[in-house]
């Protein structure tokens, strides 16, 4: 599949293609061990990722201002996350709600610094340099089709931080150093 026609399908994607209920699960929080270890890599086809990408996105759905989640945030260990930008106002390109499993970043450039936050760190936001344009290639849960596509901006942040979760990192591990953490004023 060519980036171009990854980028439609992955924009043409969504959670009712996975033929399940998603279940609203509880979201662990950091020092937790499962924030910081490498996920697994997963068979996107298999019964059980295929309700994991439905409890994600419900559990996405039902959180205010959150925009991504990762299933190692539910305590399951495995490379695999969802995301929806669309809302947000810093958002250029978008493709809607979508889930990859066994994601990985093939090209990125022009580095940005932005504001970030987290579900799993509910009381600090951070200063986080990241690529504004990005190349990522995942596969989809339930066809397991691969798709490679290129976004910028607000998902292209977004993408970074749920890789980053399935290699066991918080966007804390990617602040400049104390000065760039900052206490919670509002909640989205
Ligand atoms: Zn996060």
């Amino acid at each position: 599949m060519s980036p171009a026609a990854g980028s439609e399908r992955v924009a043409a994607w969504s959670e009712t293609e996975l033929g399940v209920e998603g279940r609203v699960l509880d979201v662990v929080r950091a020092p937790a061990g499962v924030l910081s270890a490498r996920g697994d890599d997963v068979d996107p086809t298999s019964a059980d990722i295929v309700q994991l990408a439905a409890d994600l996105v419900a559990t996405m759905r039902v959180s205010p201002g959150c925009v991504g989640l990762a299933a190692n945030q539910v305590g399951v260990g495995v490379r695999v996350f969802c995301v929806d930008v669309t809302e947000h106002p810093k958002t250029r390109t978008r493709h809607g709600t979508f889930v990859l499993c066994n994601a990985v970043v093939v090209a990125s450039s022009r580095n940005e610094r932005a504001r970030e936050g987290c579900m799993s760190v509910p009381d600090l936001t951070g200063d986080v340099k990241r690529a504004s344009r990005l190349t990522v290639r995942g596969r989809l849960p339930g066809t397991g089709e691969e798709v490679e596509f290129s976004t910028d901006a607000f998902e292209a942040r977004a993408l970074q931080h749920e890789i980053d979760h399935t290699d066991g990192l918080l966007f804390l591990d990617r602040v400049a150093g104390a000065h760039a953490i900052y206490p919670r004023q509002t909640y989205l």
